[in-house]
């Protein structure tokens, strides 16, 4: 087993959450190394969705605005409006007044490890953590390599092994389970989406394959999605694993067909987990703490996660930086900003996903459609950051600086 010198924290998994610790703590002035499992570049089943919370995150705190990201490659597509379904039945095509953007995960990832590195970070790839040892901080990895750190930070993603070490006093493993989602998704390539799409399902997909459409119902306690990008179109269906079971390869193909792409329903589309209101919210233990997708971190409605991971890492590293630079309690520290910033913001969330799923389960289609033909510039302005889903009231506190 080979020692290395003790690090102020050791950041494991380097997706989007785990860059951006690595990277802010390294920003701070602190010895940080990244461990990553794979090689980058390495793709992540993804829509690949950027909502305007997102990049606006991407802007203040890293410096990177629209056209930056642009510059760097990172924005294949923009979508500027969107069509809603119940079922078969379209409810609402909008224009955005913001647009949304679709990245692609190799790039994006990549991107951000380099940026961290950039910072300072020390950057392991090939390297997983296969033990933790939470009262002597230190993580080893299945290469015999032993990380010590005054910090960990579990940035594993929805598998997070960091996680499964925890134990269910922080981790209450019923409600993980419970509110865990199984997703199925196949990126088309456009050229030959836009050649065998037909119109032999009841959803027509506009023209240029450019609208990001959103099918409710297209499974139990979740969604369907037809995600358009630069070289592919980007189809998906994921929902709540205790509604669905973990075999929605029917309910895929289902899919496929009533937007038109029966011609790909032979391939196989690649399966996932997704965290959908399983978020832990006191995510922390001894010196260990977890972000991202590893604490259950997205939005339960969409299960949009890259904004969580972004901001759930943001805090941690104040956190981390705090208990550092001042001594100050780690778990107690992360807990607190938690439940300012984000917990309310997410139980908030749950309430809308609940209603939602309910009256689709009561098959309450046509209240359905409209509370959400009444609410729909409330729930965009939620999603993209610029209102609360408290009450759909403004709060400039949300998404706000902390250091
Ligand atoms: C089908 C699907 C579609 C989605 N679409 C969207 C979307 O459009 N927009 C959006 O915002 N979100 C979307 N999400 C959610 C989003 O992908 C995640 O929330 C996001 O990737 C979480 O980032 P993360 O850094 O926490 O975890 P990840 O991105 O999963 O990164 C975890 C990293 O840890 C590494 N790792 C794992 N185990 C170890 C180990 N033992 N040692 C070292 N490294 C390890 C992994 O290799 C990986 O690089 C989608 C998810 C799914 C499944």
């Amino acid at each position: 087993m080979k020692g290395r010198p003790e690090y102020d924290a050791v950041v494991v998994g380097g997706g989007p959450a785990g860059s951006t610790a690595a990277c802010l703590l390294a920003e701070a002035g602190h010895s940080v190394a990244l461990l990553e499992r794979r090689t980058y570049p390495r793709n992540k089943v993804c829509g690949g969705c950027l909502s305007q919370k997102t990049v606006r995150f991407l802007d203040r705190v890293f410096s990177l605005p629209v056209p930056a990201l642009r510059q760097a490659g990172l924005l294949d597509f923009t979508g500027t409006g969107y069509a809603l379904y119940i079922g078969s039945r379209r409810i609402l095509t909008e224009d955005l007044d913001e647009p949304v953007y679709f990245t692609g995960r190799e790039r994006y990832d990549a991107f951000l490890a380099k940026m961290a590195a950039r910072a300072g970070a020390e950057v392991h790839t090939g390297a997983e953590a296969a033990g933790i040892d939470h009262a002597r901080r230190t993580v080893t990895t299945s290469d015999g390599d032993r990380y010590s750190a005054r910090v960990i930070i579990g940035a594993d993603g929805v598998h997070s092994r960091v996680r499964r070490t925890l134990p269910q006093s922080v981790v209450d493993r019923k409600r993980w389970q419970n509110n865990l989602g199984w997703t199925l998704e196949l990126a088309i390539p456009r050229r030959e989406a836009e050649t065998l799409v037909n119109e032999d399902g009841p959803i027509r997909l506009d023209d240029g394959l450019a609208t990001p459409h959103l099918i409710l119902a297209a499974c139990r306690w979740g969604y369907g999605w037809v995600f358009p990008n630069r070289e592919a179109i980007i189809v998906g269906i994921g929902g709540l694993l205790s509604a669905n079971g973990g075999n929605l390869r029917d309910t895929f193909e289902a899919f496929l067909k009533s937007v038109g792409l029966s011609a790909f329903a032979a391939r196989k589309p690649a399966g996932y987990l997704l965290p959908l209101g399983n978020y832990i919210p006191s995510p922390a233990h001894e010196g260990t703490v977890l972000v991202g997708d590893a604490g259950g971190f997205t939005g339960p409605l969409l299960g949009e996660g890259i904004f969580y991971a972004h901001r759930t890492a943001e805090l941690a590293a104040h956190a981390a930086d705090r208990h550092l630079t001042a001594g100050a309690p780690l778990a107690a520290t992360y807990t607190a900003l938690l439940r300012r910033r984000l917990i309310p913001e997410l139980r908030a969330e749950t309430a809308l996903r609940n209603f939602v799923y309910r009256c689709l389960d009561a098959r309450m289609h046509a209240p359905l459609a409209a509370f959400m033909r009444a609410t729909n510039t409330l729930v965009i302005d939620a999603v993209q950051g610029t209102r609360s889903f408290r009450g759909f009231l403004r709060d400039d506190d949300l998404h706000s600086a902390i250091w």
